[in-house]
């Protein structure tokens, strides 16, 4: 059995980091190889060439119920760099606002006013949408039926569907209602909107997140003594009798450790493994039926200000989410438009997809007009991240691995969350639980427990 102290860790995403995070202050000697020049995986920045800005690829926000990810950032030191957003700003294609914010009212009262108030949906809507969100409360929140059959068997119109359930869960879960199982829609409405007054809460960094996951966490690393090897891709596993001896990088050097996590994406990981292993497990077997969807995000610099609002969620519109990142550069104001499962605009070229967004932009706000843009930047990433499909969770595999010193992080993996950066920091917890055991060191779970 295995019992050096020896880890080598392969991805340096939240799921790879947040391992490292857990097993480093335990004494392990930890290497980390990143196949990126930067950490932080697909929460990161890149470098805009037009403005020489550091951008990040799509915003990412956090709600309060993702309590790992936030015990990640205080762990870090980081967790100053987030700023919670007490409020929620609706709005509709005529430009009208619905504020959504916690009243002293107990969960999951808490915003049943602000849910009053929303100009968007009409009595008869709210009445539909409040009961079906308490049989949802009820539901088994292990079966996994298809959410949108759910929906009409529960009362559901198409216009509570896409004026309700949609403009949440869509951004939540990078889906459509009509493609997720009921297991993940309900765990977005029970964790983030019934069951604790701050589930709710989003928080939104307030710098790039190529220094929030990027600098600050090298830092952390060099100061817990993790051995960073970025540009580090790994090419493949050597695996002999059911164990990993070796990874081997691009630059085929060998590197020996005693015990492996790999928290690459999913198809990275088959990549990495002699076929005829994979495809003797169904451990790994079950990853080629994991799906992926995209976001585009939609970058505009504006002469002037757009609006005062910090952010807003868009009802009815091509845009699902718009952001303001404020003054970027002298009289120029950044907003960001996301457009989650964005199937929808595949074929469409980026021009197209600019044009119908900053259109949008014009008609909801006046200081939007097309004549005071500045600049556009359209970004789409393709496999953002695996679909939450009706029965997804059969596919997902657990953090050990069916050879003996190899483990699994990523968002993709069974962490019970879909994927999100609360889920990437799950797995990574999860991992480091699953090897400590296998170690047969006992120690109490990495996990937080829920809000
Ligand atoms: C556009 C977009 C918007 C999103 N918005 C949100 C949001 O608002 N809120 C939220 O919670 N989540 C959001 N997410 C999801 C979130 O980014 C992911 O769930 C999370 O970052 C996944 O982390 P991970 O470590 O599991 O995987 P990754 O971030 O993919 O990390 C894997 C790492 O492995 C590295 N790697 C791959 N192959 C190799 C190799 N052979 N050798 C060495 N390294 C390798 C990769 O370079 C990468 O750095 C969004 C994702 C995208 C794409």
């Amino acid at each position: 059995m295995t019992r050096g102290d020896r880890v080598l860790i392969i991805g340096g995403g939240l799921a790879g980091l947040a391992t490292a995070t857990a097993l480093a202050p335990l004494g392990f000697k930890i290497t980390l190889l990143e196949a990126r020049q930067r950490l932080g995986g697909r929460a990161s920045s890149f470098q805009d060439a037009g403005s020489g800005q550091l951008l990040d690829t799509c915003q990412h926000v956090s709600m309060g119920c993702c309590t790992n990810l936030a015990h990640f950032c205080r762990t870090l030191g980081i967790d100053h760099l987030l700023a919670p957003q007490p409020s929620l700003y609706f709005m509709t294609p005529d430009g009208k606002v619905s504020p959504f914010h916690a009243d002293r009212l107990p969960a999951p009262l808490h915003l049943a006013r602000s849910f009053a108030r929303a100009h968007y949906l009409t009595w008869n809507e709210k009445a539909r949408i409040a009961y079906a969100l308490l049989r949802l409360r009820q539901a088994d929140a292990t079966s996994d039926p298809p959410f949108l059959d759910w929906l009409v068997r529960h009362g559901q119109t198409p216009r509570t569907i896409d004026r309700f359930w949609g403009v949440v869960l869509t951004s939540a879960l990078n889906e459509s209602p009509e493609r997720i199982g009921l297991r993940y829609a309900r765990k977005v409405f029970v964790d983030g909107f019934l069951r604790h007054r701050r589930g709710f809460e989003v928080s939104v960094p307030t710098v790039p997140l190529g220094r929030l996951y990027g600098e600050e966490l090298q830092r952390w690393c060099s100061r817990q003594g993790v051995e960073l090897r970025l540009n580090g891709a790994v090419r493949a596993l050597a695996i002999e009798d059911n164990r990993v001896l070796a990874a081997r990088t691009r630059q085929e050097e060998n590197l020996e450790a005693d015990w492996y996590v790999c928290a690459t994406p999913f198809d990275r990981l088959l990549g990495l493994l002699p076929q005829e292993a994979t495809d003797r497990h169904p451990y790994f077997t079950n990853l080629r039926r994991l799906e992926t969807s995209p976001i585009t995000s939609v970058h505009l610099w504006y002469r002037g200000a757009v609006t005062h609002l910090p952010h807003v969620v868009l009802v009815d519109c091509v845009g699902q989410w718009m952001f303001n990142r404020g003054e970027s550069a002298p009289g120029e104001f950044y907003v960001q438009i996301v457009v989650s499962a964005a199937r929808h605009l595949r074929g469409l070229g980026r021009d197209e997809i600019e044009r119908r967004i900053v259109a949008e932009m014009a008609s909801l706000f006046p200081a939007a007009s097309s004549d005071r843009l500045h600049r556009a930047r359209v970004v789409t990433e393709r496999a953002a991240t695996f679909s939450a499909v009706p029965g997804v969770d059969a596919w997902r595999p657990s953090p050990a691995s069916p050879f003996e010193n190899l483990f699994i992080a990523g968002d993709w993996t069974a962490t019970g969350w879909p994927a999100t950066m609360e889920g990437a920091v799950r797995s990574g917890y999860l991992a480091a639980d699953a090897l400590l055991r296998r170690m047969g060191r006992v120690t109490p779970s990495f996990v937080q427990p829920d809000l």
